[in-house]
């Protein structure tokens, strides 16, 4: 399992997360729901280093690989963005890289297979997103819903335990949005750990087991689909809920 334990940030004297705790199960899709500005994207980078805690830990299998700065060494960052994926809001491709050797390149940097699986591999998870025909393209003769999928299959690349996603559909043309929302279902439905910070409310609460509510830096609601639409109307947490439906 991964467990958040009193994860604490702050820039300046603005507090961004206060003491969040969370276990999330292999398998599990969690997804987190919040106003612009509640610390959803800081939150997911901490999980995997992009970003330092000021205090708490991030636990996977048993073991701590981000802490406080202080604490933290190289050996354990690498460890923890090679186990943990990123998928971010923008794509992130390497724009002079064609689509094939975006794949190939943290692989071979990490030196995780032989050159041959790299690139077997690399042309298997193309055509997992539909997108072999594609492999000697650029990013940039592609649509953003192409490169968001290639983005995808990259960091399935690592093998990653679980994947974070950044708002993965806000930069698309509405039409782009489904097809990169049926990738993520499909790793979904095959048992990949997902945690995506979305606001696409209804997708959210068909694939996740779990939907979490940000608030202030702080999880305000962390319950099942099921139970986020069964509220009661008049509850306080349905009438914040109904803001992202
Ligand atoms: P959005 O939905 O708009 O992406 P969010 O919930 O993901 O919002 P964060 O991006 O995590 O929120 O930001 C949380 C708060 O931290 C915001 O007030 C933001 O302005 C602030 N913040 C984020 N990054 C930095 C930084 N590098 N330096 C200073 N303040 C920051």
């Amino acid at each position: 399992a991964l467990q958040l334990q009193g994860l604490t940030k702050a820039y300046g004297s603005h507090q961004v997360l206060k003491d969040i705790n969370m276990n999330i199960n292999m398998g599990d899709v969690v997804s987190i729901i919040g106003p612009s500005g509640s610390g959803k994207t800081t939150l997911i980078r901490t999980l995997n280093t992009l970003e330092t805690l000021d205090d708490g830990e991030v636990v996977l299998f048993g073991e701590s690989f981000v802490a406080k700065p202080s604490q933290l060494n190289a050996a354990q960052c690498k460890a923890g963005m090679l186990r943990i994926g990123m998928v971010f809001q923008n794509f992130n491709l390497f724009a002079h890289k064609t689509v094939l050797q975006n794949l190939m390149l943290a692989p071979s940097y990490h030196k995780l297979y032989s050159e041959q699986d790299n690139q077997q591999q690399a042309l298997y998870l193309l055509d997992r997103v539909g997108l072999l025909a594609h492999a000697h393209k650029y990013p940039h003769q592609l649509s953003g819903g192409q490169q968001q999928r290639v983005a995808i299959a990259r960091t399935l690349a690592l093998a990653p335990d679980i994947i974070l996603f950044d708002e993965p559909t806000s930069a698309l043309d509405p039409e782009m949005v489904g097809e990169v929302l049926k990738v993520i279902q499909d790793l979904a439905k095959d048992g990949m750990t997902l945690i995506i910070v979305t606001h696409e409310m209804d997708f959210a609460l068909s694939v996740s087991d779990r939907i979490v509510m940000m608030e202030d830096g702080a999880i305000k609601v962390s319950a099942s689909p099921q139970a986020i639409l069964d509220l009661d109307n008049d509850s306080y947490h349905y009438a914040r809920l109904r803001a992202f439906m």
